[in-house]
């Protein structure tokens, strides 16, 4: 880590030196009340929009209106294949083989799609363990899964805390829950990044505890994905689901990624939905009645993709395709470790941060406690044009993304945000 020194001299020193410094020009950013460039912190919640996104997909929309149906074929980039022009990059940056990865749907829809596969309840090895405090929309996923096969969460569902509840969860407590009932425990379910403490699990060393219990186990990446550097493949997880609106660039909305690992590829045994986009390609058009899933991730698939809402992320991964994470996440780490001293320097204690202050432990995020004022400060950092969001009850969630945020734009919102506390 870089010796971090105070003043606006050693930020604008920073930039200089940064060899992405020049992709902040690839994406449009929100405005402040100046209508300059506002200092945004929110990449964990909408990405920036590349700016090569709209050329694509106004390609699109010509193709659309010139070809129409037969575009599923002829059109310049063709939509009956449209994802697999994804797979290999987006394969890079999770860290799997491109047969590991689908492109469809959105993130919920694919947690439940997953789920119907892979959380199989018996008597016996009927639990799910997630994080306490998980993603509202995981916690409902889960649940209803829980009661779909007649279990009840009151029984079913382990959350892992910290001590006294606190929101970090360390490793012990996972360990321990593992130890004590890993062998009634068919799922374990965790953010990779928790959205709220912006916490990093080390998934590589529960997975491999967990699957020693016999445990199957799955993530959800929609914090993880674009952030830090995953290696799915080599950790052996079983399934893992994420949007790509974050970190990932491509817009409101837009389509959801999953990873089933390779030794699930042909595994008729594991129920799933299933739809005619899942089935073997060469047959498709066929139309038989009989459905025979493609091998790996992509025997998922129900619809044919949504290629209005897939067209940015070809613009976004194509960054991320030049840069590579590793990369990224160098710059990331002191972005935020940056953040994070600057913050120290403060002498208030009126604040603190509920991130782990390791910087292996997080990603580009630091949620900061402020009892009683959270809404309050976020709304005046907002109308200053320094933007980061609030989460109930006192936390406000500062996001500086290495691919289009500077290191003067970390120091213009402490000295703001200094101001204020
Ligand atoms: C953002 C997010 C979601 C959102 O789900 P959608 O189905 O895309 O609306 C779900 N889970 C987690 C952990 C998230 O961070």
């Amino acid at each position: 880590m870089t010796e971090f020194r105070t003043g606006r001299n050693f930020a604008v020193k920073m930039d200089r030196e940064d060899r992405l410094a020049s992709y902040r020009k690839r994406f449009n950013l929100p405005k402040g009340p100046d209508s300059q460039d506002a200092i945004y912190f929110l990449g964990n919640s909408l990405g920036s929009q590349p700016k090569e996104a709209e050329t694509i997909l106004k390609e699109e929309m010509t193709d659309w209106a010139d070809l129409g149906v037969t575009g599923h074929f002829k059109a310049s980039r063709p939509w009956g294949e449209y994802t697999t022009f994804l797979t290999q990059k987006l394969a890079k940056i999770v860290g799997s083989n491109p047969e590991e990865i689908a492109i469809m749907n959105a993130l919920t829809v694919n947690i439940h799609l997953m789920l119907v596969s892979f959380y199989r309840p018996t008597p016996l090895r009927h639990k799910v363990m997630m994080e306490a405090k998980a993603f509202p929309s995981d916690q409902y996923a889960v649940k209803s899964h829980i009661m779909f096969h007649g279990f009840d969460p009151e029984t079913s569902l382990i959350e892992a805390s910290g001590p006294e509840g606190g929101s970090v969860v360390p490793m012990e407590a996972i360990l321990d829950i593992l130890e004590r009932e890993g062998d009634t425990i068919a799922l374990i379910y965790l953010g990779g990044v928790n959205y709220y403490t912006g916490q990093v699990f080390d998934m590589e060393t529960i997975t491999k505890a967990a699957q020693k219990k016999g445990c199957v186990v799955g993530y959800d990446l929609a914090h993880a994905a674009g952030n830090i550097v995953l290696k799915l493949h080599d950790w052996n997880v079983d399934f893992a689901a994420w949007c790509t609106y974050k970190y990932l660039n491509a817009g409101p909305g837009s389509v959801g990624g999953i990873f089933v690992h390779e030794r699930h590829a042909n595994r008729p045994d594991l129920p799933r939905f299933a739809g005619w986009w899942g089935h073997n390609k060469e047959t498709r058009f066929q139309m038989g009645p009989d459905f025979d899933p493609i091998a790996g991730a992509e025997g998922w698939q129900i619809s044919n993709p949504p290629v209005l809402s897939t067209a940015p992320l070809l613009a976004s991964l194509d960054i991320f395709d030049e840069v590579g994470m590793d990369v990224l996440r160098e710059k990331s780490i002191q972005l935020t470790g940056y953040l994070e001293f600057l913050l120290d320097q403060i002498d208030s204690n009126s604040f603190t941060i509920i991130t782990p202050r390791n910087y292996g432990e997080r990603g580009a995020q630091l949620s900061i406690r402020i009892p009683n004022d959270a809404q309050e400060v976020q709304k005046k950092l907002h109308s200053s044009g320094a933007r980061c969001d609030f989460r109930e009850p006192d936390v406000i969630r500062v996001a500086p993304v290495p691919l289009y945020n500077s290191f003067e734009d970390v120091y213009r919102f402490v000295e703001i945000f200094a101001q204020l506390i």
